[in-house]
C-alpha cells in the first residue's frame, strides 16, 4: 500500500500516514498519546523509511528527533500538556482516509500537515548557532522576536515551530516564554 500511497499521493497525504501509524510521536510518552519507545526506534524507522522515500523520512526525522525530543527534554509540564499530543496524533478522520484511498484521491485540501519545524539556521550562522542574530525580548507576558531564518524543514507546512533566538546577549537560548 505505501508503493500507491509513494507513486500518487501528496506530501501531506504521506504525512497524514506516518500519524496513523504512530510513526510521528514514537518517544512521546503514552500520556501524551504518543509511543513511549527510544532513540533507537526512531532511529530504525527513520533508516526503514528511507529506503522507500528519503525525502519524507526527513520530515519524520526533524519532528520526531529534533522537535517532539526538545519539548520532552526541555518543556516544562503545560508546555508538554499543550503540544506534544498535537504533536503526536493524527487529527485527520478515519473515514476521510479510507475515502482517499479507495477513490484515489489525495487532494491537498483535505489534508494538511501537522508536524514540527525547528528553525536554528540565519542567513549568517548555521553550524556556528552563537553567532545567531534573531533576539527574543521581553514585553509584559510576551517575548517580540526579531530575525530571519532560512533553510527550516517543514517550514512552509509545520504548525508547530520551534525558534531559537536569543534573549540574552552573552547566551544562545531556545525561545521559551517560561
Ligand atoms: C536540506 C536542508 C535542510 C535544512 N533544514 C534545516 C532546518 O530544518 N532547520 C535549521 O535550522 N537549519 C536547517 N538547515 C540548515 C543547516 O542546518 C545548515 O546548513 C548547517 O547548520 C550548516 O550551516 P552552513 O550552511 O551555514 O555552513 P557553515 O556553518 O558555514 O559550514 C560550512 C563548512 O564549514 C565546516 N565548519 C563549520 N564550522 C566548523 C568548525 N567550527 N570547525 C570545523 N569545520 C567547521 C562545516 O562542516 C561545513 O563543511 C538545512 C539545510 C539543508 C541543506
Amino acid at each position: 500500500m505505501y508503493a500507491l500511497i509513494v507513486s500518487k499521493a501528496t506530501e501531506y497525504f504521506k504525512m497524514t500516514f506516518f500519524f496513523v501509524w504512530q510513526l510521528m510521536g514514537i518517544e512521546i510518552e503514552p500520556e501524551y498519546g504518543g509511543s513511549g519507545m527510544s532513540f533507537l526506534s526512531s532511529i530504525v524507522a527513520i533508516e526503514e523509511i528511507s529506503k522507500v522515500d528519503p525525502a519524507v523520512a526527513v520530515y519524520v526525522d526533524i519532528h520526531n528527533t529534533l522537535v517532539t525530543s526538545l519539548i520532552r527534554k526541555v518543556g516544562n509540564p503545560e508546555q508538554k500538556k499543550k503540544y506534544l499530543p498535537d504533536l503526536a496524533q493524527c487529527k485527520v478522520s478515519t473515514s476521510t482516509i479510507l475515502t482517499a484511498l479507495k477513490t484515489r484521491s489525495f487532494a491537498a485540501n483535505s489534508f494538511f500537515f501537522q508536524g514540527g519545524s525547528i528553525a536554528i539556521s540565519e542567513p549568517t550562522s548555521g553550524s556556528d548557532a552563537f553567532s545567531m542574530k534573531t533576539t527574543a525580548k521581553k514585553d509584559g507576558s510576551d517575548y517580540i522576536l526579531n530575525g530571519s531564518k532560512m533553510w527550516i524543514s517543514n517550514a512552509d507546512v509545520a504548525d508547530t515551530f520551534l525558534i531559537m533566538a536569543n534573549a540574552n546577549p552573552s547566551a544562545v537560548s531556545i525561545f521559551n516564554d517560561q
